[in-house]
């Protein structure tokens, strides 16, 4: 719980915010506390509901020498958005900024400011028929997604975050307000400011509102599951497919056995969609979607489908089509369920999309041999490259800590050695600062450090430090 306030600081945080953008007492629990990691103790938060403000509040925690971190829908996975435990950071949640200020469909963008969530965003979007195209099992907010560079399971189709933003505004560490708003779609005129503040995590700046592109809703998809012959097999189905349809390929998902088979435990209304067989050992999502009404996607993907199964070699063993809202809710459901399984050491880690079945065939083998314990339950982006290789872990006991390091140890290491990245969406926070270090090649360390030293010399944003 947030500590006393001296009535000092107090009145003149509502100075600059107003009496209710200062949230004390039991109230400010719930942004002490991150979805998965992250439990710490606030000196204030403050909500404040107007960009001015906001910049106001940045200047002044500047000149007190205050710290801050910046909070959007605190959907985060690294630890990122909560204070540390002692006390001495400020919360500064932007989740009062929630004005969609312009939707221009000729433009195909939205401004909006940065505690607009996706959902509410899609939602006003939808009678235009456009939507901001990423999509994942948490409703974050706009400013967060900039922030973390979010990815998603449309990532293949529509990029990231990185890739959707047109302009930014961003208070800087010193209170100064940078504007880059024009949302020019080419802009070639040197170094690209804007992108600074893409995922790096609320360290550079906060950002207050942004102009993101829109794309056109899909009016027809058409969703499968599917069995490959075998996990080796996966990348020549992705590379058939994408050769045939292009861009109509939304979405190319991997769920292992393990990780259905608790999906379907923690909500049996679901059902498995392979009965009467069993659940495959692998499992593909994919999905097939075009922006015309008539578009026959479904005849496509069944007609698709058949081939891999009858071609001399078969590609895939086993395929059903289904309702998509049902199919992408098993998808949605997958890392809440397995909270419900046990201790979970979540990785959230990527290769190249052809080396992912060497990669996981030797994570699971060294896995096996030193943690036999653990289960593995992973899913992920296969059509980026990327694994949430989650272990579930049924009785934790003994040094569970301990454990858990020489587990993420283990890990990180095979990823290494086959060229990933430890952090492939979810970016750098607490929990896996010293692995930053540890894998981050010296001279891009060196320029992040620099360029963080440059823009905040007293580390006064974020909850992570690169300098
Ligand atoms: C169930 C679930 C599924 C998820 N699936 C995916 C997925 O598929 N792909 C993916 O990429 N991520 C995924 N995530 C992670 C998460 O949703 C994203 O990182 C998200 O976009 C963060 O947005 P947020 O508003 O919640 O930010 P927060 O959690 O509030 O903050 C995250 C980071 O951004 C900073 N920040 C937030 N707002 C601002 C701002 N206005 N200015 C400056 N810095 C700011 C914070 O300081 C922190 O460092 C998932 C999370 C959950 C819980």
């Amino acid at each position: 719980m947030t500590q006393p306030l001296s009535p000092a600081l107090r009145a003149d945080l509502q100075r600059l915010v107003g009496e209710d953008g200062v949230v004390t007492g039991p109230e400010a629990h719930v942004y002490e506390r991150g979805y998965r990691h992250g439990a710490g103790r606030a000196l204030a938060v403050v909500r404040p509901s107007t960009v001015e403000a906001t910049a106001a509040f940045v200047g002044y925690a500047a000149r007190q020498g205050l710290r801050i971190v910046a909070q959007g829908a605190n959907t985060g996975l690294v630890g990122a958005s909560t204070p540390g435990p002692d006390g001495d950071q400020i919360v500064l949640s932007l989740e009062s900024l929630r004005r969609i200020e312009a939707l221009d469909a000729a433009d195909r963008t939205a401004t909006v400011q940065a505690g607009v969530r996706l959902s509410a965003l899609n939602a006003a979007a939808a009678p235009a028929g456009l939507w901001l195209p990423i999509d994942l099992g948490a409703d974050p907010s706009i400013g967060g997604m900039v922030a973390t560079n979010t990815g998603g399971t449309r990532q293949l189709r529509y990029g990231g975050m990185r890739r959707r933003l047109l302009g930014l505004e961003a208070v800087l560490p010193d209170g100064t307000l940078l504007r880059e708003m024009r949302g020019l779609r080419k802009d070639n005129v040197g170094i690209d400011v804007k992108q600074l503040f893409v995922g790096t995590g609320g360290s550079l700046g906060v950002i207050t509102r942004a102009i993101v592109e829109l794309a056109p809703v899909l009016r027809r998809t058409a969703t499968a599951l599917v069995a490959p012959a075998s996990i080796a097999a996966i990348p020549a189905i992705l590379r058939d497919i994408e050769s045939r349809v292009g861009a109509m390929l939304t979405a190319f998902e991997g769920i292992s056995c393990e990780a259905l088979a608790a999906t379907l435990r923690r909500h049996p209304s679901l059902a498995n969609p392979f009965a009467p067989d069993p659940i495959p050992p692998y499992v593909l999502l994919i999905e097939f979607g075009a922006t015309e009404a008539d578009r026959e996607v479904e005849e496509l993907l069944v007609a698709l489908l058949a081939e891999l199964a009858d071609s001399p070699v078969a590609l895939i063993t086993d395929a059903r089509v289904g309702a998509p809202e049902r199919i992408w809710a098993i998808r949605h459901a997958i890392s809440d369920s397995l909270r419900h399984e046990g201790r979970v050491i979540a990785f959230d880690v990527s290769v190249t999309r052809s080396r992912l079945p060497a990669f996981r065939a030797d994570v699971v083998g060294r896995l096996a041999e030193d943690f036999p314990f653990l289960r593995v339950c992973d899913f992920g982006h296969w059509g980026d490259g990327g694994l949430h290789l989650n272990l579930v872990w049924p009785d934790a006991s003994g040094d569970v800590c301990g454990t858990e390091w020489r587990v993420r140890d283990l890990v990180y290491t095979v990823v290494e050695a086959h060229g990933g990245s430890f952090s492939a969406e979810h970016g750098v926070g607490p929990i896996n600062l010293s692995v930053y270090r540890r894998y981050t090649p010296e001279p891009c360390q060196r320029l992040g450090s620099n360029l963080k030293t440059l823009l905040d010399p007293h580390a006064r944003l974020g909850a992570v430090h690169f300098a």
